[in-house]
């Protein structure tokens, strides 16, 4: 087991590009697993690899004790519906929350851990933590998502916060 240190905002590694996996090797397979542990440590139910400072596009999400690893995913569809809910990020910090818009349903493509295509239908919490953790990969965070007026709350909670340790 491996927890690795989560990186948090406003770390540069979080905005740089992230490239896609060529070959799903040891490597990888054990990039996966040291994510797994990781998200379950902090806890979270999901996390993407520039998270840990790894530019390589694979995240790991687990709503409902199933743990779920993507390579290359990419959201091919949208629902037009879209829902605001409350979302934190490991990366920002556990205790602060803000209202992020997400489409209810969407559509995913990535390659498994065998390497097989893989497409897959989320809706509600699965679709939003996929779409949270694909944003991750494109150097997206909630901040970048929520309201004007709930980002400079959170920054100041944050700045708080900093100010105290
Ligand atoms: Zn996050």
């Amino acid at each position: 087991m491996a927890v690795l240190t989560i990186r948090r905002f406003p770390d540069p590694v979080l905005k740089e590009k992230v490239l896609p996996v060529e070959k799903i090797d040891g490597e990888i397979l054990e990039l996966i697993k040291n994510m797994a542990d990781t998200m379950y440590a902090a806890p979270g139910i999901g996390l993407a690899a520039n998270q840990v400072g790894i530019l390589k596009r694979v995240i790991v999400v687990d709503v409902d004790d199933k743990l779920m690893a993507f390579i290359n995913p990419e959201i091919v569809w949208y629902s037009d519906e879209v829902e605001e809910g409350e979302e934190g990020c490991l990366s920002v910090d556990p205790d602060i929350h803000v209202m992020v818009p997400r489409s209810t349903k969407i559509k995913l493509k990535a390659k498994n851990e065998k390497g097989e295509d893989i497409e897959l239908e989320a809706e509600g919490l699965l679709a939003r933590a996929l779409q949270h953790e694909v944003d991750h990969i494109n150097g997206i965070i909630i901040l970048d998502r929520t309201s004007p007026e709930e980002r400079k709350k959170a920054l100041r909670e944050l700045a708080n916060k900093i100010r105290r340790i």
